[in-house]
């Protein structure tokens, strides 16, 4: 019989305080003007999930748009009352530094032209968003994180698990390690897509591969559960569609070993299904499946604890924490130099399964 998250709580205390409770209602001032926010790329992620996460959020507003497809912006100004005077293109974003509605900048657009306009969004003053992953190479992350602190701007990278309350669960026990040393982390995503499609997600230059797009979960995941930095990586990639895989892989595997001798195995693919994360450790087990779904993520624990805390919208808590760390001037939840520390194993991950030898991290 699993215990519910209130039993939890009162027999464990694990929960208890604040530690659970989402950033951004600890520091609620109702007072507060929310931060304009302007997103870059109008692609399915802005449309779908961030726009309308952003009608969720306590302290932003979404003021503006840059958009290279103009028949996009009646739809966009009908929806959300965006001013003429806050609609950019590509061109003319750097703009924005005169523009006083906007307060952050939020890049939303395929992993290859991330580093062009965040730092574009730096130079031009306001503080940048960046989506997951944050660039294509550890280089473009460098040139971002400097653009930022040159400019003395804010950067926070859109790993919204990070944010999700279970999954901070995971976090902490890193640290506490309730159930004695962490052995082995499994982390696994993927989905089976039938038909890929020409997109930038194929095309090696605009960042596509499955270790940026969704293998930074995984990557992302096996570091957050072990709390520790990988010393070594191993990796296989294989396909078993070459006809429409011709630039990047449809299926990576990497092995991370960690200083103190766990081991995390990480699989991501775009042709199998499978999302989930699990930590075998000394004195029990625990895992979260799905793991990084936009909603619904939950697990359990070798004694039966269920970790199934339940927020409203993932996007909107994220927006929110890190629009208060601009608020309140404190550290970002997500820097850039988390981003970058993932890019810098993505690259060796690749390296590694070309060359069918261990990378020293
Ligand atoms: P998408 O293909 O749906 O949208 C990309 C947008 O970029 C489009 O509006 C397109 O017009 C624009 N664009 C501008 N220049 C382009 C060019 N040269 N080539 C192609 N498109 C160009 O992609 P998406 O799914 O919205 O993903 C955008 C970013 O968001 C990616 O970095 C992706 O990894 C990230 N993302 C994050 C999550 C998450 O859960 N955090 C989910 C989905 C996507």
């Amino acid at each position: 019989m699993f215990l519910n998250r209130r039993n939890f709580i009162r027999n464990t205390g694990v929960l208890l305080g604040s530690t659970l409770m989402p950033y951004s209602y600890l520091l609620a001032n109702s007072s507060q003007k929310p931060l304009g926010i302007c997103l870059v790329g109008l692609g399915t992620y802005s449309t779908t999930i961030l726009a309308p996460a952003l009608q969720f959020t306590k302290y932003c507003k979404l003021t503006g748009i840059v958009t290279g497809t103009p028949s996009k912006i009646p739809i966009w100004q009908k929806r959300y009352g965006i001013k003429d005077t806050n609609i950019y293109d590509y061109e003319t974003m750097h703009q924005i530094a005169d523009n006083s509605d906007i307060d952050v900048i939020y890049i939303v657009l395929p992993t290859g032209l991330h580093a062009t306009y965040a730092i574009k969004a730096a130079n031009a003053g306001k503080h940048v968003w960046c989506e997951k992953p944050m660039a294509k190479t550890e280089t473009e992350c460098k040139a971002i994180i400097e653009a930022c602190n040159k400019n003395k701007v804010k950067l926070s990278i859109g790993y919204r698990m990070q944010h999700e309350p279970n999954t901070q669960q995971i976090i902490k026990w890193a640290m506490s390690k309730p159930y004695g040393a962490i052995k082995t982390v499994y982390a696994e995503i993927g989905y089976n897509v039938t038909n890929p499609g020409n997109t930038w997600r194929m095309n090696a230059k605009l960042g596509g591969g499955t270790m940026y797009d969704l293998g930074v979960y995984a990557l992302n995941a096996s570091r957050y559960t072990t709390g520790e930095e990988p010393i070594s990586v191993t990796a296989r990639q294989m396909t078993t569609r070459p006809e429409l895989f011709t630039e990047t892989d449809e299926t990576t595997h990497f092995t991370l070993e960690f200083p103190s001798g766990a081991i995390a195995h990480g699989k991501t693919s775009i042709g199998d299904n499978m999302h989930r994360l699990h930590a075998d450790c000394k004195n029990g087990w625990y895992n979260l499946q799905p793991f990084s779904m936009y909603s619904g993520v939950k697990g359990k624990t070798s004694d039966n604890i269920l970790l199934d805390i339940y927020i409203e919208n993932q996007q909107a808590q994220q927006m929110d924490d890190d629009a208060l760390s601009i608020i309140n001037n404190r550290p970002v939840m997500v820097p850039g130099e988390e981003g970058m520390r993932d890019i810098r194993i993505v690259e060796a991950i690749y390296k590694a399964a070309k060359s069918k030898a261990k990378v020293l991290l």
